[in-house]
């Protein structure tokens, strides 16, 4: 195991293994991925639905602090870094926003009802059916809706093309990608099977930080893509936007955030048969200041997949469709290529008919596309100063440039960021309960 993650150690020192879990849920650090479970068995650590209405993990068996030490080492709440040093060749190039890149285009699914169904331009599904069906991976550890909540994204293997269709489109909602990432580990041990990784930057990272642990990962997983990712909506926002459409939650039968255009409306579907469709600008809001976003969200220092082998990304001018812009819009992504087998595979699956390839573009056409990502990744260094102010856990970071991106701002920017995050954090702003099941069940 590599050097301790040491100030969130420091900060946990004293406290019971199962109390050293629940301050990053307390401290707002949890994303809900699931990776603790699968580390720790789900005999010992499951996934619940709790009482603010998300996802998180509860001890319902044995934790000791060498599997806390374990689950510190691995959460993407706790330790994040970027793309590992051994995928950084002489071909690499290096920006300080958007990290290290080999080749960022603009790309899209070859089949039009792929680019259809897809959220953008239906690149990371293409991929997925490439590799399925060029027999490069036997399965794909992605999402698709939750059977149980379904606002809720969950873990989903597809094996073939259909599989891959159905789990097109963004989750905006909690999603555990990784609850069994060790028991599907060890069936690929037993099976020799491999498969490629679709999930959050967040989802990403754990990946990444559980292969400096077991190197199962890299021999197994072949290839990890990430969809570039602004946080999604949290349930007590979800609850809101549908009440404001008069429906609760449970009466919820099927719900699509996006997709079927691009971006495609936010299509509920009630138990009664009722279906009701909204806008992507009703659903987010115009601008970033509309989003309800979970806490660790509003301090991600990777939004932008800085760890994945390729990225893909929206491609709106100003990071926001127009409403006249989407009506037409046939959905266009970007590929931000970042190592070598990601390299190849865009390559490979450009040749053989699944994917696209437009312009080629730039890290400041991407600055565009994206400006709360920019923001963002400048504001944390001196959020992560509040925070580590107040007494929270702030996560061991490597790799990722955010000093360097904190001094573009000016002192008194950085000085308003750190303070103004310390004041929230010390409010209990980002505060969560010690998760509580609903009930048993869940
Ligand atoms: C929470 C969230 C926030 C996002 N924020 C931004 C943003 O700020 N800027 C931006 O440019 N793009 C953002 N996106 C990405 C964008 O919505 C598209 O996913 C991306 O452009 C890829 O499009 P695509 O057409 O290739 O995806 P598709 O071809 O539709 O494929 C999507 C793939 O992602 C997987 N997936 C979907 N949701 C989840 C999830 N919650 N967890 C794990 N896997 C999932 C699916 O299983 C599928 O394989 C966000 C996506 C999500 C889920």
């Amino acid at each position: 195991m590599r050097k301790k993650p040491s100030y969130v150690h420091k900060i946990q020192e004293g406290r019971s293994a199962v109390q050293r879990l629940y301050q990053i849920v307390e401290d707002g650090m949890c994303i809900g991925c699931g990776i603790c479970q699968s580390i720790a068995g789900p005999e010992n650590i499951r996934m619940k639905l709790v009482k603010n209405g998300t996802e998180r993990p509860v001890v319902n068996g044995e934790l000791d602090h060498k599997i806390m030490d374990k689950i510190l080492s691995v959460c993407p709440g706790t330790h994040i870094e970027g793309l590992p040093e051994r995928l950084v060749d002489e071909h690499s190039q290096y920006d300080e926003v958007w990290g290290i890149w080999r080749q960022i285009a603009l790309a899209w699914a070859h089949d039009p009802a792929v680019r259809h169904i897809g959220s953008t331009g239906g690149l990371l599904t293409a991929l997925g059916l490439y590799l399925l069906e060029s027999g490069e991976v036997d399965f794909i550890l992605h999402a698709t809706k939750s059977p149980a909540h379904p606002t809720f994204g969950a873990r989903f293997i597809s094996r073939d093309r259909d599989d891959v269709l159905v789990a097109a489109g963004s989750r905006y909602g909690p999603t555990a990608t990784l609850i069994d990432a060790l028991e599907i580990l060890d069936q690929c041990d037993r099976t020799g099977e491999s498969f490629a990784f679709i999930g959050t930057p967040c989802d990403v990272t754990a990946l990444r930080n559980l292969a400096m642990l077991d190197q199962r990962v890299d021999k197994f997983c072949r290839y990890q893509l990430a969809m570039v990712c602004g946080g999604f909506m949290t349930p007590a926002g979800m609850q809101q936007f549908l009440r404001q459409l008069g429906i609760e939650m449970d009466q919820i039968d099927d719900l699509r955030y996006r997709g079927y255009g691009c971006p495609g409306a936010t299509r509920i579907e009630t138990k009664d048969g009722q279906v009701t469709e909204k806008n992507y600008l009703d659903f987010w809001g115009a601008n970033e200041s509309a989003w309800q976003l979970p806490f660790r969200c509003k301090v991600c220092a990777d939004g932008i997949g800085d760890a994945a082998d390729i990225s893909a990304s929206d491609t709106w001018e100003g990071g926001s469709p127009t409403w006249e812009g989407q009506k037409n819009d046939p959905g266009t992504n970007a590929a931000i290529v970042r190592s070598n087998a990601g390299q190849l595979l865009l390559d490979r699956a450009v040749s053989a008919g699944y994917v696209c390839l437009g312009d080629t573009i730039s890290p400041r056409d991407m600055d565009r596309f994206q400006p709360h990502q920019v923001v963002k990744k400048q504001s944390v260094w001196a959020r992560f100063v509040g925070m580590r102010c107040a007494g929270k856990i702030v996560p061991d970071v490597r790799g990722l440039r955010l000093k360097p991106l904190a001094r573009r701002n000016s002192l008194s920017e950085n000085l308003n960021q750190a303070r103004g995050s310390r004041r929230r954090s010390k409010d209990g702003n980002g505060k969560e309960e010690t998760p509580i099941p609903i009930n048993s069940e869940s």
